[in-house]
């Protein structure tokens, strides 16, 4: 078995495997690049591999750093079915469709060449086949079983055996401890080897119940204040934790009532897709819906669809909590709340998410005091704050804490999808703390196990 390290390596996004035996060619993922200024280039730059050549993909979830190069696959010829639980295809299917029509809107404007048509990702829909948590998927002389990763909603990692030879887990992206909704990471199988994650390889996350407490007292400030407090939010999953925490907070009274403006379509539809699946929820969240509780929805809560109500939040008075995306605020309707609200020093925004190099959410996060929002240019008066906890991603202890639980340590550990200081320190920690074998490839490498 044959394993290519082709995108996501010692930087966060574009995630993309191959997998080859000598009669079987796999892809994990096929994801976008994403926020840097070569970004653009990097996503048409042709395969390294012809995608007439691959039987099939296995999808690990729905973010666009992951599936967002798929119809690019099938523009290139891939004939092959696309595996992933169900409600990935359903909110890859949003994420896809809104990549696309950001693209047209791009190549409106400045010309920017599109990566692919409509009919390409209307192909691209009709090639996904749903399979469910820990059933087996054989694909020529591979067995391939989706597991719960608790990253984001349908989100899986997955476990591939060959038959007569070795076998190898795609942790694809895991998930933080403490989600209201998702179900905690699964265990992980006895594999030989491990592709792991390490976007937070090097940081530990602050706990839970500072995260619900910081929430609270940013939302107390915020009304005692009269202030404009503005989530920069990842539609899928942080923006519905973050729903899920107020719609706590407001039910047990432990915050005043305030207006809550989501202003984004994406995750308002990510939400829906979410109500569709309660089986996917964890135990307490699924009482909670079976109890006839709308986990996401409260009183003071306004859905802005269409642009022209986007465009009423504005008058609307304060106190007031916008919610938009994106979440690294380097496009979406965040951008117009931000030309509106960094200079404002009653405003707050608060940061719930990563930040990748080289976007405006990292500038903010950083502390730059001036930046170029929309092509204007803004001082930040506004307080920056954020709160790691809410990371979809695990830290550094719970990725260490996962292979160590695992039903045997794997021979060969590999550390990807992290920038370099991330992926190194991770495989550092796995060689001193577990004495594994673990390395953190460069892009384009090669292994054979
Ligand atoms: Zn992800």
């Amino acid at each position: 078995m044959r394993i290519s390290f082709l995108g996501a390596i010692r930087e966060v996004t574009g995630s993309l495997y191959l997998l080859e035996t000598k009669t079987t060619r796999v892809l994990v993922d096929c994801g976008m690049h994403q926020g840097c200024s070569t970004c653009g280039v990097q996503n048409h730059i042709d395969f390294p591999f012809d995608p007439k050549t691959i039987h099939a993909v296995l999808l690990t979830h729905a973010h666009l750093d992951h599936c967002g190069r798929l119809p690019k696959l099938i523009k290139g010829g891939f004939k092959g079915k696309i595996y992933s639980t169900l409600p990935t295809i359903k909110l890859a299917t949003l994420v896809i469709e809104d990549a696309l029509h950001i693209m047209e809107d791009e190549y409106r404007r400045e010309g920017t060449p599109v990566l692919y048509s409509k009919e390409d990702v209307e192909a691209t829909l009709d090639q996904f086949e749903a399979v469910d948590y820990s059933r087996d998927v054989t694909i020529g002389d591979l067995t391939c079983r989706p597991r719960d990763a608790g990253h984001i909603f349908g989100s899986a990692f997955w476990e591939v055996y060959q038959k007569n030879g070795p076998s190898v887990a795609f942790s694809g992206d895991l998930g933080n401890r403490g989600s209201r909704i998702l179900r905690t990471t699964a265990q992980l199988s006895a594999v030989d080897a491990l592709i792991i994650e390490s976007t937070y390889g090097n940081r530990i996350h602050e706990d839970e119940s500072t995260r619900e407490l910081k929430l609270r007292e940013v939302l107390e400030n915020t009304v005692k204040h009269k202030g404009v407090l503005v989530i920069p939010a990842f539609a899928i999953d942080r923006t519905q934790q973050i729903l899920f925490e107020m719609n706590d907070l407001f039910e047990k009274k432990l915050i005043p009532p305030i207006d809550v403006y989501l202003d984004s379509p994406m995750a308002i539809k990510a939400t829906d897709v979410m109500k569709e699946f309660p089986q996917y929820y964890n135990n307490e969240a699924r009482a909670l819906a079976a109890s006839g509780d709308d986990l996401f929805d409260f009183p003071g809560l306004t859905l802005t669809m269409s642009r022209d109500e986007s465009k009423t939040i504005n008058e609307a008075p304060r106190p007031k909590v916008i919610i938009a995306g994106s979440g690294m605020m380097n496009g979406g309707r965040i951008q117009h709340h931000l030309v509106r609200y960094l200079s404002d020093p009653h405003a707050t925004v608060l940061i719930v998410g990563y930040q990748s190099e080289g976007t405006l959410g990292r500038e903010l996060h950083d502390g730059k005091k001036h930046v170029k929002v929309l092509q204007e240019s803004v001082n930040v008066n506004a307080a920056i704050l954020s709160i790691g906890a809410y990371s979809a991603h695990a830290d550094q202890a719970k990725l260490v804490q996962w292979v160590e639980e695992a039903a045997a340590l794997p021979k060969h550990i590999y550390c990807t999808h992290g920038e370099e200081g991330a992926a190194v320190a991770l495989a550092t920690r796995f060689v001193q703390h577990l004495k594994v074998d673990a390395t953190a490839p460069h892009p384009g490498d090669t292994i054979e196990l």
